[in-house]
Order: structure tokens, then C-alpha cells, then sequence
């Protein structure tokens, strides 16, 4: 997870780029975006939406990489919204690659955010909960594996890797070492104020007209 600590980090440079200084507008007029840390432009990924044009998750963001995408166009599972300029040939056939794709069905989305390593870092903010480091980021179980502690929401935070080998096997209490925050199962919500603080590393212009939060969507 170096990559999205990283890109935490990055965040100065992240803004100076003409698109990205468009969308901190958007951000700042209270609509928020977010896009997983690992996306990578020469994967030319797709946004997928749902039916009615909406992202099919935000946490995280619903994307295919290119070849995903192509199968389902193929497989009539979804309407190509907007293209890349780049194309992919066979013999017989030449396309331009989609950047953005909607099902053909509407699919109910989840209310509850996925338990993902991604998305216990963002409700921790990328921090580690016990000395405040962004670098070299874990996890930490409050209850240790070893003490029957169970990867569930409630008991893994984030911790730095010098905090994570401190605390080693023992118990918050043994050390003196506790969480800022005890940890919880986040709301969307509580994810999507977060990822107003942790913008996208990689995001294709033609993303933006669907990457937005409506206060419908608001649980
Ligand atoms: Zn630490």
C-alpha cells in the first residue's frame, strides 16, 4: 500500500495538473470523488456504472481493466458511455477502448462499504492510529490474531510498521499503546468525507461528468 501513501503525499503536485485543479473546484463546491490508489493509466480502466449511470461503488470505485471491459461489451452486458483514444485490433475487427461503460441491468447497490484493506486505511486517514505516521502503513490487530482477535472492522487499524513490530503480540493494555480513534465499521458516509481529504491519482476526463456524490445517495 506504499502507492497510496504515497499518493497522500503527493497530493501538492497531484493539484498543479489543470484537471485535477477542475475537480478540487467540483471538491470545494461539496461533491467528492475518489478513486482507488493502484489504477494505472496504461491500464486504460473502465468506470462502470450502474443502469442509471451512477458508479456501481465508490468504495471502491468500480472499475475494469480493459480486457474486463471489452469481454462484457461482447457479451452484451453493457452500453459503451465514452471511449479512449486508444484502440485494440485483431484481424478481424478494431475498437476503440470504452472509459466508461453502464450495465444493461440495474444492479442494488451495497449500503455497507466493503471491509477492504483500502478502505480501512481511509477511515483511519492513511494515519497511523498510534504514533500519526503516513509512512510504511499496516495493519494492526487490537486483539491479536494470536489471542483469537478476528480481521473484522472493529479490531484491525492502521499502524506503521515500527508501531506495528512494538505492539508485536500483546495486548493495547501490555503496552500502553492505543488506538487515536478504537476502530468501527464505517458508514459511506464516513468514507466518502474522508475521500474528500484523499483525491485520486488517476482519473480520465471523461470519468468526471459521473463521478459525483448526490444527496440521494447520502445514507
Ligand atoms: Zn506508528
Amino acid at each position: 500500500m506504499g502507492d497510496a501513501v504515497a499518493q497522500a503525499a503527493d497530493l501538492h503536485n497531484w493539484a498543479k495538473h489543470p484537471l485535477h485543479k477542475e475537480l478540487l473546484r467540483f471538491l470545494g463546491g461539496g461533491v467528492t470523488v475518489h478513486v482507488q490508489p493502484a489504477v494505472r493509466a496504461e491500464a486504460c480502466p473502465a468506470l462502470v456504472l450502474n443502469a442509471d449511470y451512477r458508479p456501481l461503488s465508490y468504495y471502491p470505485l468500480s472499475i475494469w481493466c480493459w480486457q474486463d471491459a471489452i469481454k462484457a461489451v461482447f457479451l452484451d452486458r453493457v452500453n459503451i458511455v465514452s471511449e479512449y483514444d486508444k484502440t485494440v485490433r485483431s484481424p478481424s475487427f478494431e475498437m476503440r477502448l470504452p472509459s466508461v461503460v453502464s450495465l444493461k441491468s440495474y444492479v442494488r447497490p451495497s449500503r455497507q462499504p466493503a471491509f477492504t484493506r483500502f478502505n480501512v486505511f481511509l477511515r483511519d486517514r492513511f494515519t497511523c492510529q498510534y504514533c500519526g505516521s503516513r509512512e510504511d502503513l499496516t495493519f494492526d490487530h487490537l486483539l491479536p490474531r494470536s489471542k483469537g482477535g478476528q480481521t473484522t472492522w472493529d479490531n484491525v487499524v492502521t499502524a506503521c510498521s515500527p508501531c506495528n513490530l512494538r505492539k508485536g503480540d500483546r495486548l493495547a493494555g501490555d503496552v500502553e499503546m492505543w488506538p487515536h480513534q478504537p476502530p468501527f465499521a464505517p458508514s459511506l458516509h464516513d468514507l466518502h468525507r474522508n475521500g474528500r481529504l484523499f483525491p485520486p491519482n488517476y482519473l480520465h476526463e471523461s470519468w468526471l461528468d459521473y463521478l459525483y456524490w448526490d444527496t440521494e445517495l447520502e445514507p
